[in-house]
């Protein structure tokens, strides 16, 4: 069976002051990062010891991961267990790449985002490179407020050919609703960006959420996604694999990519294929000259 975890444990700090986010410079105390870390190494134990399962953890923290070493040191040991198929994160890439070499590439994951008014382009660039140097999938992205949009433009030309650039819709918080103009601007960087601009109908539809997906914290509480708070269970629970199982999603719509790439009718398996965790669509559909 397989099975693919969305992991999000207590941490919430970071070193970035993104001031969208509550997590911005955030900064948390020895004993809530000794915590986390507790709580992550439970569940790397879970892990190793489900090898009837055919496992995937995306790491999808509240605020930044890479910055600690006990991230860095789970990806590579998620990537050399033999039933795990992927180890996937998301991060702003502000910390160093050098435990990559301690992972199998082969199964990393990397979504990366870049906040312009915390780190150089050029850096977030270099980082990339170094990425597709390694050998590592991953995706690049930003948050599409209109104010971003040259930046996005600037960073499309800039990076690597093979490095799909995606730009987050912002659907709440904006001053001003898109143009027409505006969402043509960003499908231009990222010809995926009206799917991401959507609220995607959900009610009652099937989605592998809570079936072959799950969302999981520090505890051990399992929930379909990071969306719908109702617990599925408990992974560390002896009975846990039973509340797997076939849910229609109780929500109106799905906005979120971490949720939509899950709902079957949508059918954005076919167009992530394996890359879906850190976002890679399965065949370059962008214009690295946008
Ligand atoms: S980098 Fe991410 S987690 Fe950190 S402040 Fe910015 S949006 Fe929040
Ligand atoms: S459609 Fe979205 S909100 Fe509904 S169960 Fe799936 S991921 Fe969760």
């Amino acid at each position: 069976m397989k099975l693919t975890v969305l992991y999000r444990g207590p941490l919430s700090g970071c070193n970035f002051g993104c001031e969208y986010c509550p997590f911005g410079k955030w900064k948390q105390s020895e004993e809530e990062l000794a915590k986390d870390r507790e709580d992550l190494a439970r569940f790397m134990a879970w892990v190793e010891s489900r090898t009837d399962l055919r496992i995937s953890v995306f790491f999808t923290p509240w605020g930044e991961a890479l910055i600690w070493p006990w991230y860095q040191e789970a990806l590579a040991r998620l990537t050399q267990l033999e039933h795990v198929d992927r180890a996937a994160v998301q991060t702003n890439l502000s910390c160093t790449l050098d435990w990559v070499e301690r992972c199998k590439v082969e199964k990393l994951g990397i979504w990366a985002t870049y906040h312009p008014e915390w780190m150089k382009r050029r850096r977030f660039v270099a980082q990339c490179e170094k990425l597709s140097a390694l050998g590592v999938r991953h995706s690049a992205g930003m948050v599409g407020f209109v104010r971003f949009a040259e930046e996005a433009e600037a960073l499309r030309s800039e990076l690597p050919a093979d490095t799909y650039l995606w730009v987050n819709a912002v659907k709440d918080g904006q001053e001003e609703p898109y143009t027409p103009e505006d969402i043509a601007r960003f499908t231009r960087v990222d010809p995926l960006f009206p799917v991401n601009n959507t609220r995607h109908p959900s009610l009652g539809r099937a989605c592998r959420g809570g079936e072959s997906v799950i969302s999981v914290d520090g505890e051990g509480t399992a929930r379909r996604c990071h969306f719908i708070d109702e617990p599925i269970g408990n992974i560390y629970a002896p009975d846990f694999d039973a509340a797997l199982k076939p849910r229609p999603c109780s929500k109106a719509v799905c906005g979120c990519h971490i949720g939509y790439v899950h709902l079957e009718y949508l059918e954005l398996d076919r167009v992530f294929g394996s890359g879906i965790l850190e976002r890679v669509p399965a065949t370059p559909l962008w214009n690295a000259r946008a």
